[in-house]
């Protein structure tokens, strides 16, 4: 495994990264003890960096989370976790909710320490309550002691500068972005000088386009349009087709960028996580990943998004 710095805070965190959202059943209800397995096995394959939040599973992905680091030496790992989000369409920014949450989120999780806390998905967001009341709540945390540093996530790209333009340098030191960076869509590369010169990390999720470039497939909620969900299943037909794994050359396409500190990966397969750690490790054939990406040109770039109709990106349906 190797490992990059996350911006300016300091964390070594390794390329490849556990994001557990599945195990609060978000692709599929899972078994716990396959959840709970992947989890160790990731750590014993190098792993580093686990995301969650209490969103995921209305805080099941926590709780089982928290069950399968039980007795793993704290300082082992870097943990990541969220707030603002709680369930589909329930959001509360609110700064009373922000100290709530976070020792809601530690009891889950078993510890008295985060080392990077997210507020979820801020194009739902008010930014000025953001920028005026969320973080300063998150900040006391942190000169509190009880996180190490602050993040944001969002699908919009527009919403990392909305923020960071407001707030002084070093106020955030991480960003999360997803389905923003993979095979189909590169979005965030245009992102990584601003963000660099901001000292900002990044953390880069969904490389498989939350399961488009898999053979299962994205699930039913999956909010990409027809086109690109055809787009995508042409690329896992091709790879099928000369007995490629879509899934490992996703995650190497990713993992290769030198701008982006980690990238997670949600299973709650043992087999799975094994899979992928191998495909990092393994040397990329840049012959197929040309030609998988000519299968991707007329849908390169082409983007979903959400949230409050200041926060969205310019759509390329
Ligand atoms: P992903 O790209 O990791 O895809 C997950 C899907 O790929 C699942 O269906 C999984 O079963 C499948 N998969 C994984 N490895 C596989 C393999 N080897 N073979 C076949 N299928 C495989 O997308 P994701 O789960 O959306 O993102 C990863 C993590 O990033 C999440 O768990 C979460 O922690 C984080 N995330 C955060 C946000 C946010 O903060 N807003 C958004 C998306 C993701």
């Amino acid at each position: 495994m190797h490992y990059r710095q996350l911006g300016r805070t300091g964390l070594k965190v390794s390329v490849l990264s556990y994001g557990a959202s599945p195990l609060g059943n978000a692709f599929r209800p899972i078994d716990e003890g396959e959840g709970i397995r992947t989890v160790r096995t990731a750590l014993d394959l190098g792993i580093n960096f686990l995301d969650t939040s209490p969103h995921y599973g209305v805080t099941r992905s926590e709780t089982v989370l928290g069950r399968a680091l039980q007795g793993v030496p704290r300082e082992s790992y870097h943990l990541a976790t969220k707030l603002g989000q709680y369930g589909e369409g329930h959001f509360d920014f609110s700064a009373a909710r922000v100290a709530t949450s976070f020792n809601e989120s530690c009891r889950r999780l078993g510890t008295d320490y985060i080392d990077v806390l997210h507020c979820h998905d801020i194009e739902f967001a008010d930014h000025n309550q953001i920028v005026n009341e969320t973080l300063p709540a998150m900040i006391k945390l942190r000169e509190a002691g009880r996180v190490g540093h602050l993040g944001l996530t969002g699908l919009p790209l527009k919403v990392f500068p909305s923020i960071l333009d407001r707030v002084p340098d070093g106020t955030v030191e991480a960003v999360l972005s997803f389905c923003r960076y993979c095979l189909n869509d590169t979005g965030l590369e245009a992102l990584l000088p601003y963000l660099q010169k901001k000292g900002v990390g990044v953390i880069n999720a969904s490389a498989t386009g939350m399961g488009l470039l898999t053979g299962r497939g994205g699930p039913d909620w999956h909010p990409a349009p027809p086109a690109i969900k055809a787009g995508c299943r042409r690329a896992v037909e091709y790879c099928a087709s000369v007995g490629a794994d879509i899934t490992s050359l996703a995650l190497q396409f990713a993992v290769h960028h030198p701008g982006i500190a980690t990238t997670l990966v949600g299973t709650a397969s043992p087999d799975n996580i094994r899979k992928n750690v191998a495909a990092i490790e393994a040397p990329i054939d840049f012959e197929l990943m040309a030609k998988v990406l000519a299968v991707l040109q007329p849908i390169h770039n082409h983007n979903f998004t959400r949230g409050r109709p200041e926060n969205r990106d310019a759509l390329i349906p």
